[in-house]
């Protein structure tokens, strides 16, 4: 069973050596607050949570599920104890402003606490996972009367919230969406329709839930630009905060799913629920997006933390685990056969999931930082840095979540190889990981989304290229001073180098083609995707490379030898046998479209 344990050297190491949180801290005006003895307080005790309160429920929760009985939601057996303990411990308002009860800290050490929680228990991760989109919303689009009411019960945890998009009809095209919105009179709202596979729509861990919707005024233009956003809450919330009758919001039953069975995944019915309007009508849409950015980037950690878990259950029986001898000789002579680990094809897949893990890990904790500036603009209202922060964060989000879903499902599946038939079986958890790891690539938009929204939005509508240009230049920046070095580290620089020109030619002639045949985009957008998130992996181990041979040269740092030598001969794995793959997707993303549509849809099929 994988038992998890914080990778807390390697959090620390990506902190303090390679992305210097410390001075990210000073410079957000948080260096005191933040400073490293309270940050490794905070991990610390993150740690011990999750390795002894959520970790023990992840295989259990996973077997049991969810219980729906007479629109009642019951979560598995020990998820309201270790609910309770999160919300005990302030975990909720970690980075919220102190006025609602929050702790005022950088949201990055949210999303840090975030992956600990979801590599230790993913289901689990999404009850508060959730409020966090619906805490975000009220904090940028709330009056202060919302704010008042529900802010403060959201960031305690003492209150979840939701994110309602989904209908029968539509999912990743929200223009569809039907739920109507009637004024009442009183300026408020009745809500008509029926939202599906809404997480932690229903549960017994809280007494009340704030569902954010998406729905329809009367007068609305059709498509996006129709759709507003509200607040319902479960049960109506009087003036003086306590809790009112059951609202007209219901719960039509839990879908069963392929995996998170812990999370409850809701039909909700909205029969004229009550509700308040969020920011302005028909502006919803631009509203729920506003921090979709950092939504994504909580959903790209599950890559990372399936990823991490796996290659933890996996490590642990590689190296127990014998069979037959290596080919160059006995490795363990006093054994009956040499363990697992010793051999290629074994190391191979482990090998991919440390590299995914670490180097996913490192993807996230720096876009984390640039999380951090975003929203200390955004609660100083300051709307040029703003834009400037989401611009930048806009282009690494859908190469973070898609990629790193894709990934992470990858390295769940070697996890589970690596254990033979023994990965197959349920009592092990090999396989809850891989069915657990399957959703991140669907809900938060899909990978084709994902990939549609960085090709054709952010790269070629949004900035013609710019963002590609500018992160390009900061690869090679790094590269150059390795450029002539011999050895691993300068034929990573190289490499590195190489396919940062080849990045900004792909993406000069995915606009040229593009500018031919509208499709061009369609067709070359996943594989633009993965050519880009395979890029800015090598990116981050290529510098974690060039920080742990510092630290080797100087012959001191806070970790051991082997730590950093093993960092360098994981950065050279990935260079020498996953980054290859980025050429192929290269060369598959200038492939014509009309491949891809030239059959008739009548004749896709032989049957
Ligand atoms: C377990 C679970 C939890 C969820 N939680 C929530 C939640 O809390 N709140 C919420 O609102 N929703 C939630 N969802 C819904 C989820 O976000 C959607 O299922 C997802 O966005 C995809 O939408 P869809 O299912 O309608 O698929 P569709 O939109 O029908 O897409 C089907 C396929 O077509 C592709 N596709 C669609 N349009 C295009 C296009 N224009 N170009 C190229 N490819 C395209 C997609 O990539 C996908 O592969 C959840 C779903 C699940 C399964």
């Amino acid at each position: 069973m994988p038992l998890y344990k914080a990778p807390l050297r390697d959090m620390r190491f990506l902190m303090n050596e390679v992305l210097d949180y410390p001075g990210h801290y000073a410079q957000l005006g948080a260096a005191e607050r933040a400073s490293p003895d309270t940050v490794d307080a905070i991990l610390e005790a993150a740690a011990s949570y999750c390795e002894d309160v959520l970790s023990p429920l992840y295989l259990s929760g996973g077997e049991e599920g969810c219980h729906f009985e007479a629109g009642m939601v019951r979560t598995p057996t020990g998820y309201q104890a270790a609910y309770q303990q999160f919300v005990a411990a302030g975990w909720q308002g970690l980075s919220y402003p102190a006025q609602y009860g929050g702790q005022d800290l950088p949201m990055s050490l949210n999303l840090l606490k975030s992956e600990m929680m979801g590599t230790a228990n993913w289901a689990f991760n999404m009850y508060p996972g959730l409020s966090i989109g619906c805490i975000n919303t009220l904090m940028q689009y709330g009056n202060e009367e919302v704010k008042s009411l529900y802010l403060p019960r959201l960031v305690s945890g003492e209150w979840t919230g939701t994110m309602c998009l989904t209908e029968p009809q539509c999912g990743s095209d929200l223009a569809q969406v039907r739920t109507q919105a009637r004024p009442t009179g009183d300026g408020r709202f009745a809500i008509t329709g029926t939202k599906i596979f809404i997480s932690s729509g229903e549960h017994d861990l809280t007494d009340n839930i704030v569902h954010i919707v998406l729905a329809r005024l009367p007068d609305a233009p059709a498509g996006t630009r129709g759709i507003s956003l509200f607040l319902v809450s479960k049960h109506l919330v009087q003036s003086d905060g306590r809790l009112g009758e059951r609202n007209r919001v219901s719960c039509g039953s839990i879908e069963h799913k392929m995996g998170i069975a812990a999370s409850a995944t809701a039909v909700l019915n909205f029969d004229g629920a009550i509700a308040t309007l969020i920011g302005e009508p028909h502006k919803g849409l631009e509203a729920m997006f506003t921090f979709m950015n950092t939504a994504r980037i909580g959903t790209a950690i599950q890559g990372v933390a399936h990823a991490e878990l796996s290659f933890q259950g996996a490590l642990a029986y590689a190296k127990e685990r014998r069979s037959m001898r290596s080919l160059s000789g006995k490795k363990e002579p006093d054994q009956v056969a040499d363990a697992l680990v010793w051999h290629p094809d074994v190391r191979r897949m482990l090998l991919t999931q440390k590299a995914i893990a670490e180097g996913g890990r490192a993807m996230i904790y720096a876009a984390a930082q640039r999380a951090d500036l975003l929203y200390t603009a955004a609660w100083a209202k300051d709307e040029a840095a703003y834009q400037h922060h989401d611009g930048l964060l806009g282009f690494y989000t859908p190469i973070l979540k898609g990629f790193l879903t894709e990934m992470g499902l990858e390295a769940a599946n070697h996890g589970m190889q690596v254990m033979g038939g023994h990965g197959y079986i349920r009592e092990h958890g090999m396989e809850q990981i891989v069915r657990d790891a399957r959703i991140a690539t669907l809900y938060e938009g899909t990978t084709g989304i994902q990939a549609l929204d960085l090709l054709g939005r952010k790269v070629l509508l949004q900035t013609q290229g710019r963002c590609v240009r500018d992160y390009t230049r900061q690869i090679r920046t790094l590269a150059r001073p390795q450029l002539w070095s011999k050895g691993p580290l300068g034929r990573m620089a190289r490499s590195l180098t190489w396919r940062a020109i080849q990045w900004r030619v792909l993406t000069l002639r995915v606009m040229l083609q593009a500018r031919r045949d509208k499709e061009q985009v369609g067709a070359a957008a996943y594989d633009y995707l993965m050519y880009s998130g395979y890029v800015m992996m090598a990116y981050h181990w290529a510098q974690m490379a060039f920080v742990a041979q510092a630290a080797l040269t100087r012959g001191q740092g806070p970790e051991s030898q082997g730590f950093y030598k093993a960092k360098i001969e994981t950065a050279q794995f990935y260079f020498e046998r996953l980054l290859p793959r980025a050429d192929a997707h290269r060369h598959m993303a200038l492939q014509p479209a009309q491949t891809l549509l030239q059959t008739p849809s009548d004749h896709l099929a032989a049957t």
